[in-house]
């Protein structure tokens, strides 16, 4: 009897530790890589790309006039839409791209192996699914705004990356919304 009460207490701790470990790595609301996960497996990946000379690609995503969507629909429908684009990125992107959730409304996607051109197609199927997902929850989707960096096989540094594709990021936000601008060139391509 103590025995068995002992074993049900250690498998109890066991599920509680694992589900602190899924929690201290996934983000509870969209079911993405949270900040420091994604960050964390970001540096992995770029570090083997390095060794293999790959080129990688870097999309920081950023939901436009976002609050305008929580205060129209409400904080629920807010949150809908942020799984929605979500969910978006998932089934654009390969299973072995790394998605996270960089900040509130705010996603980061790497894409080992892929051009800055691709990339920039990549954002624009994202965009066009999140708008393929409207339901009654969600009356009006929000669009996107993207910034895109690439690196030079054998050149790669998460932090210099991240920099370049937010600068990209603010010219999307600062040319009207609703486009992608790639990072070094600033080249605007259409969402
Ligand atoms: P911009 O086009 O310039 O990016 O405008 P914006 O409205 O998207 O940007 P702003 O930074 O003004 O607002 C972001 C909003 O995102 C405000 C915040 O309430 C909302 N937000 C952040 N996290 C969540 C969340 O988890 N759920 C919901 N529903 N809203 C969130
Ligand atoms: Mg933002
Ligand atoms: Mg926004």
């Amino acid at each position: 009897m103590v025995v068995a009460s002992f074993t049900m207490a250690e498998l109890s701790y066991e599920q509680q530790t694992q589900d602190l470990r899924a929690r201290a790595t996934v983000d509870g609301l969209t079911g993405l890589l949270n900040r420091a996960a994604f960050l964390d497996l970001a540096e992995d990946e770029l570090r083997r790309l390095t060794r293999t000379r790959t080129t990688a690609s870097l999309i920081l995503a950023d939901l436009d006039h976002f609050k305008s969507i929580n205060d129209e629909y409400g904080h629920s429908a807010g949150d809908a839409a942020l799984q929605a684009f979500a969910e978006a990125c998932t089934s654009t992107v390969r299973s072995t791209d790394l998605v996270g959730r960089y900040g509130g409304e705010e996603f980061i996607i790497l894409l080992p192996g892929v051009t800055q051109e691709r990339a920039g197609q990549i954002a624009s199927d994202i965009s066009a699914r999140l708008q393929e997902s409207a339901s009654p929850v969600i009356p009006r989707l929000p669009t996107s705004s993207y910034g895109i960096a690439s690196t030079a096989p054998g050149r790669v540094d998460l932090d210099a990356m991240i920099a370049s594709a937010d600068a990209a990021l603010y010219r999307a936000k600062t040319l009207g919304r609703d486009r992608s601008v790639l990072a070094g060139s600033l080249k605007e391509e259409p969402a």
